[in-house]
């Protein structure tokens, strides 16, 4: 009896995941990792305008020209680093970014917002684990059409996913300690060569990076 009872209740099981398999590609066909990737994102986007002005153009070849990165600013205490300071320099001991830091110390900063430095596309938002943590990296098409990159290190949280426009100035995610190897701060880099492997933050060798905080300060506004 009992054989019999779970035999049929095996059959009534596999016909409903056969149908919801069967639903779920007529519903998505093809693409429904996109579909799903579409909807956390929206959700994930505090200012909702930034996806719905993208909605028709997100197919199209080039970036919309009224998000082309025209202008930077510093990525906390915004838009001029009101109340941090820059703890170890781009090449300071082969440094290849900037670590900011609050003012007030310590840990003070752990939680304190991030922000896009400019106008552009978020490459990765992820956990790399090891030295970075979590990263952000966004990619900004200037006024000439070079496109150049940001890279967020050791976030507390990443409030953007891969393939979000975001403007300048927009929260991107959290100051951090990478799981509590650092005290808390942002190591920012800028590179003029996008999608290079994330590197070890230390080079002697500068090639494909910006120095950040110089780069900021000329071009507070392009024209
Ligand atoms: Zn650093």
């Amino acid at each position: 009896m009992q054989n019999i009872a779970n035999r049929g209740l095996l059959r009534l099981l596999k016909f409903f995941c056969a149908l919801f398999l069967l639903g779920n590609f007529f519903l998505f066909p093809g693409c429904k990792d996109h579909e799903n990737k579409k909807e956390a994102a929206a959700d994930h986007l505090v200012d909702p305008e930034i996806n719905a002005a993208f909605a028709d153009t997100e197919t199209q070849a080039t970036t919309p020209e009224e998000f082309n990165a025209n202008s930077f600013d510093f990525p906390v205490g915004k838009p001029d680093a009101k109340g941090y300071y820059n703890a170890q320099a781009f090449g300071k001991n082969n440094h290849l970014g900037d670590d900011w830091n609050a003012v007030t110390g310590g840990n003070s900063d752990l939680g304190h917002p991030i922000y896009a430095i400019a106008n552009g596309k978020v490459a990765v938002a992820d956990d790399l684990e090891g030295g970075w943590g979590k990263v952000v990296r966004i990619v900004h098409t200037l006024p000439d059409g070079e496109e150049i990159e940001s890279i967020y290190a050791h976030c507390d949280s990443i409030m953007v996913l891969e393939g979000d426009r975001v403007r300048k100035g927009f929260q991107i995610g959290t100051i951090g300690t990478a799981g509590g190897q650092y005290l808390a701060h942002l190591h920012l880099e800028i590179r003029d060569s996008i999608h290079m492997p994330i590197g070890g933050g230390y080079s002697e060798v500068q090639e494909g990076y910006l120095d950040p905080s110089l780069f900021i300060k000329n071009n507070r506004s392009i024209h």
